[in-house]
């Protein structure tokens, strides 16, 4: 019998990423190593369901984000919800991801604190957890409060060490982390006021934003 290879640790980080930034990047970049994922799939919403329209192309956002993790193992991009034409629900993301993967594999859906506060408005939220773990980055500024609802949860699903975070699914912990002071909404206002935004993404990202006119006023 052909030898069995070890479960495979597998990352999931969606956003809409309009555009990508160095804060995205390196919050994933530095969960992927702390966790020691086998890889880190970023992984752009089509119609976000708790926001309004990005502001360029589902097509556009998909190639800044390719273009910024290109030859950054272990970041890859999964452009799955791209191709549905209904609102992104991370639970059909995971369920389709499921159905590829091996049954012992790990599957880790990473969410800041904001948006682990916000689940219980989410599609299905409480099957989130048959299908991944649910890693919650923790920053010091954060000021939402979770819910009893999601209190039950924590105290019923959590543990403290992500690193013995263990099995397929199922458990939830939180990670430290400082983000980079950064967001796609002064990325797009900057380069709406014609300002420079040289160093808050990746060059091959600010090329592609420049060569296709993105992000600028409409006079
Ligand atoms: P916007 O300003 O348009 O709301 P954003 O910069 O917050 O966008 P999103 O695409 O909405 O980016 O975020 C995707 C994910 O990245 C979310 O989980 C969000 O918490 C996280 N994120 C956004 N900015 C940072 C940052 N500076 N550092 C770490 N994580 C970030």
């Amino acid at each position: 019998m052909p030898k069995r290879s070890d479960p495979r640790r597998i990352g999931i980080f969606g956003g809409t990423f309009d555009p990508v930034h160095i804060g995205h990047l390196r919050s994933a970049l530095e969960v992927a190593e702390f966790m020691a994922l086998d890889e880190l799939r970023l992984v752009p919403s089509a119609r976000p369901p708790h926001r309004g329209a990005p502001q360029v192309s589902a097509q556009d956002r998909l190639a800044m984000v390719q273009l910024a993790v290109a030859d950054l193992s272990p970041l890859c991009v999964d452009d799955r919800e791209l191709g549905r034409d209904k609102p992104s629900y991370s639970i059909d993301t995971l369920e389709s991801l499921r159905a590829e993967l091996a049954v012992d594999d790990q599957l880790f859906l990473v969410l800041g604190w904001d948006a682990f506060c916000g689940l219980p408005s989410w599609h299905r939220w409480e099957a989130l957890l048959d299908h991944c773990h649910i890693l919650v980055l923790q920053r010091p500024d954060a000021d939402s409060e979770p819910s009893e609802a999601l209190r039950n949860l924590i105290a019923a699903r959590s543990i403290s060490d992500p690193l013995t975070l263990n099995g397929p699914g199922g458990q939830i912990s939180f990670v430290w982390q400082a983000p980079l002071a950064v967001s796609a909404t002064q990325i797009r206002g900057l380069l709406a006021s014609g300002k420079s935004v040289r160093y808050l993404v990746p060059d091959a990202v600010l090329t592609y934003i420049h060569a296709h006119g993105l992000y600028r006023a409409v006079n």
